[in-house]
């Protein structure tokens, strides 16, 4: 006889379908309905009272909390294997809200360089505005998390899988550093979604993610959200008093010690939506977690896609490099098979040959692909960095940031592989003839 207990918890496919998506209990409709409302009727006034103190779960107002939403953040939860999420506005607005719940003025936080241009952007000029304050150092030594911490530093922020670059960080030592200096690691994991890679497993204590991508899956809807892996002791020190200390703005409720291992997920919602706002609206909600349903198949597909098209780009004479961690060729090859198995990811980015104009002539010469500021479609997209997203940069900003003239970024969609081959071997083709046209044009 089988020794295996009974229960076995449900697979990543089921909880990506099922999580947090029972029949309505009202009406048996079998998908969750969109609550297209901004209030809910209270049964008296005792129930009022019990809901305002955060005595009684329910709803009262959809800036705190919604049925569609709610559902959408227990499916989340469950597949990173956490306790609790918050669903938040967009990708940005997750990252204000964890840090709001950790930070006071005056604290620090030490942040891989290698991040989404857009956090950058975030962490250096607008969390100043709250007095809150970011230290950028080099991921692909963890040690330098280490050596940037100081008796401030209330968080270490990272991707796992970092574009432009390829860059895989080593999570296991980083989530080590973090534990024992008692402050959380934070994990943006939007580039390999919980299919390919679990944070929590590594050690990470909270996770974000721009839903925008991925998770919805179809360019349709904006969503970020902050999941918390439940394992993190606030009280350890007393670094954290917004969970640790009574907050006035709840009659001295002390969030922590009330609600233990979703204290945080509890304050994201009661404090930070309420007073700040970015929440996420209940159609999003919808159209994000329809997306989620099919997660699975879809990255199996994405990496599927984005390796073919890797190892076809290493291949082709008018490439200079490819920075893909799915490539034997790639740095960080041996990283990704620890930390993401399954396949790196889908946005990658390689170099043209001819530099700046090459560039410019791949992104025109397409036909299949869609040249804009998106990844995580179920289509393909190409944008060249350094005549867009980081056309305000120095040119030697943009080197560093590995955006440099040459640098072309893919996000490979569901296309059918060899009509996204096809495309990009023809638009390299028009782009090598590029610099010759436009001189003849310029004689
Ligand atoms: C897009 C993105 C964000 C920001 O998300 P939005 O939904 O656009 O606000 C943050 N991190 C990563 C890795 C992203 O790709």
């Amino acid at each position: 006889m089988s020794k295996e207990p009974k229960y076995k918890p449900p697979g990543f496919e089921t909880r990506a379908i099922h999580s947090g998506a029972a029949p309505d209990p009202t009406t048996g409709a079998r998908n969750v309905p969109i609550y297209q409302t901004n209030s809910f009727v209270f049964d008296d006034v005792d129930h009022a009272a019990s809901l305002f103190n955060l005595q009684t779960f329910g709803y009262i107002y959809s800036r705190l909390t919604n049925p569609t939403v709610s559902a959408l953040e227990e499916k989340v939860a469950a597949l990173e294997n956490g306790r609790g999420a918050v669903a938040t506005s967009s990708g940005h607005a997750a990252q204000l809200v964890a840090f709001y719940v950790l930070m006071e003025p005056g604290d620090r936080f030490v942040a891989s360089r290698n991040l989404y241009g857009g956090s950058i952007t975030q962490f250096t000029h607008s969390f100043r505005k709250f007095d809150w304050h970011v230290d950028f150092v080099d991921p692909t030594d963890p040690e330098n998390f280490r050596a940037a911490i100081t008796p401030e530093t209330k968080a270490i922020f990272t991707e796992n899988l970092a574009n432009p670059g390829g860059i895989i960080v080593d999570l296991e030592p980083v989530s080590a550093i973090a534990r024992e200096a008692g402050i959380p690691l934070i994990v943006d994991n939007t580039m390999a979604t919980p299919y390919l890679c679990q944070p929590f497993d590594w050690g990470a204590d909270l996770v974000v993610h721009s839903m925008t991508k991925f998770l919805g899956g179809h360019g349709a809807a904006m969503g970020g959200t902050v999941v918390e892996s439940g394992r993190f002791d606030w009280q350890q020190n007393d670094k954290f008093p917004g969970l640790t200390q009574p907050d006035p703005a709840y009659h001295g409720l002390t969030f922590h010690e009330t609600f233990g291992d979703f204290g945080f997920t509890t304050k994201a919602k009661a404090v930070a939506l309420r007073d700040l706002g970015p929440t996420l609206s209940p159609m999003n909600a919808f159209l994000i977690m329809t997306g989620i349903e099919t997660l699975s198949l879809r990255m199996a597909r994405h990496v599927e896609n984005a390796q073919a098209v890797a190892e076809f780009l290493e291949g082709h004479p008018a490439v200079s490099w490819v920075s893909y961690a799915g490539l034997k060729s790639s740095p960080f090859h041996a990283l990704a098979q620890k930390y993401l198995p399954k396949g790196a990811g889908s946005v990658f980015t390689f170099g043209v040959k001819g530099g700046y104009q090459s560039g410019i002539g791949m992104v025109e010469s397409v036909e299949l692909l869609s040249h804009l500021a998106n990844i995580g479609d179920t289509r393909s997209l190409i944008i060249h960095p350094a005549s867009t997203t980081h056309r305000q940069l120095t040119e030697e900003q943009r080197v560093a940031a590995g955006a440099g003239p040459d640098v072309v970024r893919l996000s490979i969609g569901l296309e059918t592989v060899d009509d996204i081959i096809a495309d990009l071997d023809q638009a390299l083709d028009r782009a090598m003839k590029a610099p010759v046209s436009v001189k003849a044009a310029a004689e």
